[in-house]
C-alpha cells in the first residue's frame, strides 16, 4: 500500500497517493502536488470516481444500471444513461475493429463461470449459450439512448474495458486540477500523466508464471498501458487452466497467449485492445496493432516467448551482444 504522504506540510510539494481494493482488484493513485489539503482531497476524488463508475458498470452489483440492462433489455429497450451508452457504443466499435475478438456479449457464457469457487459451465451449457455471444445482438438507439438485445439470454459485461475508463477518468480529474505528474492504476490498466519528474514512469509487465516477478519494464510518459493475463482470475482443472478471457467463437477461455500488453494514448482503447490481442493470438493480434499507428503491443505466448509490435525496439536490439 502506498501511504498518504505529508499531511501536515501545507506548502511543500510531495507525492500523494493510496491503493485500495476495488472492482475485484486494486486501484491505486500516485501524483505530485504542492498543497497537502488539496492533494489529499484529490486522492479521495479519484477513488470516489472509481466507486461511482463501478456502481454503474459492475454486473456484480444487482441494482447497477448494467445489471438492469441485462435483466430487461431482451424484453424492451432500456435507457442506459449517456455515460454507459457511450462505453457500450465504444465496445461495439472495438468489436468491429477486432472482427469480434472483443465482444461484451461474451457474458452470455461468461456469467456461468465463477473463478473464485472453481465453477464452470458444462459442455452443453457452453454449446447452447455460445450462440448468444455476438455483439450484433446489441442494438443501440442513439436518439433515445437505449440498449436492446435482439435475443433472449444475451448478457453484456464491461470487465474488458471499464478499468481503462476508470483510470482515464481518474487522470482527467487530476489534470483538471493542475497535476502534471501522475499514475492511476486499476488492476492491469494504468494511465500516466507526464513523467515521474525528470524520468519516465517504469511500468512492469508481470511474468505470467512467476508470481511477483516482472518480465519486462517499459519506460513511458503521458500514455496508457494495459495488460491482460491468464493469471488474473483462473482455476486449474486437470491440464486445463480456466481463466477469465473468453474466445467469443467457442465460449471457452482463449488459449495460446499468457499475457498481452497494449499501450497508446487512451486507456479505454488500450484496455479493450489488450483483451482483444489476447483473444486474437500473436500473429493476428500484432497484425491488428500494426494497423493502429498510435498503439504498440508486447505479447508473451504459452511457451514464454516475447513478441513486440513493429514500432518497438526489443531490449536485445538496443544492446546487441
Ligand atoms: P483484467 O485487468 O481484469 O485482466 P482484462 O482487460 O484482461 O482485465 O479483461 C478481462 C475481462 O474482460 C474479463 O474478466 C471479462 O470481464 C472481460 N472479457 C473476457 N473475455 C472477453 C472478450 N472476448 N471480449 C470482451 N471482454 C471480455
Ligand atoms: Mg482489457
Amino acid at each position: 500500500m502506498v501511504a498518504i504522504i505529508a499531511i501536515s506540510m501545507p506548502s511543500r510539494a510531495e507525492w500523494f497517493g493510496d491503493a485500495r481494493p476495488m472492482m475485484g482488484t486494486e486501484v491505486s493513485v500516485l501524483f505530485w502536488h504542492d498543497d497537502a489539503t488539496l492533494g489529499e482531497q484529490l486522492v479521495e476524488q479519484v477513488f470516489a470516481e472509481a466507486e461511482r463508475i463501478d456502481r454503474l458498470m459492475s454486473t456484480y452489483i444487482e441494482d447497477s444500471r448494467i445489471s438492469e440492462i441485462n435483466r430487461l433489455a431482451a424484453q424492451e429497450p432500456v435507457v442506459a444513461g449517456d455515460e454507459l451508452f457511450q462505453i457500450i457504443r465504444r465496445s461495439l466499435d472495438i468489436s468491429v475493429l477486432t472482427l469480434g475478438a472483443f465482444d461484451i456479449t461474451y457474458e452470455s457464457v461468461g456469467q456461468h463461470y465463477d473463478f473464485r469457487n472453481r465453477q464452470r459451465p458444462d459442455d452443453a451449457t457452453v454449446a447452447a449459450k455460445r450462440e448468444l455471444i455476438d455483439f450484433r445482438f446489441v442494438e443501440l438507439d442513439q436518439v433515445k439512448g437505449t440498449v436492446f438485445f435482439q435475443q433472449d439470454g444475451v448478457r453484456i459485461n464491461l470487465g474488458g474495458i471499464a478499468k481503462g475508463y476508470v483510470v482515464e477518468r481518474g487522470v482527467n480529474i487530476l489534470r483538471l486540477n493542475g497535476v502534471q505528474h501522475a499514475i492511476v492504476t486499476a488492476g492491469g490498466d494504468s494511465r500516466l500523466l507526464g513523467d515521474r519528474r525528470g524520468q519516465p514512469w517504469m511500468v512492469g509487465i508481470r511474468d505470467p508464471r512467476e508470481d511477483g516477478e516482472v518480465a519486462i519494464s517499459v519506460p513511458l510518459e503521458n500514455e496508457a498501458i494495459s495488460t491482460s493475463g491468464d493469471y488474473e482470475r483462473y482455476f486449474v482443472e486437470g491440464e486445463i487452466r480456466y481463466h477469465h478471457i473468453i474466445q467469443p467463437n467457442t465460449g471457452a477461455p482463449a488459449s495460446g497467449v499468457h499475457s498481452a500488453t497494449v499501450f497508446g494514448p487512451d486507456a479505454v482503447i488500450s484496455d479493450a485492445l489488450s483483451t482483444s490481442v489476447f483473444v486474437m493470438g500473436v500473429d493476428q493480434g500484432l497484425r491488428l496493432i500494426a494497423t493502429l499507428p498510435d498503439y504498440e503491443s508486447i505479447v508473451i505466448d504459452d511457451a514464454g516467448r516475447i513478441y513486440y509490435s513493429d514500432g518497438l525496439q526489443p531490449p536485445d536490439a538496443q544492446n546487441p551482444d
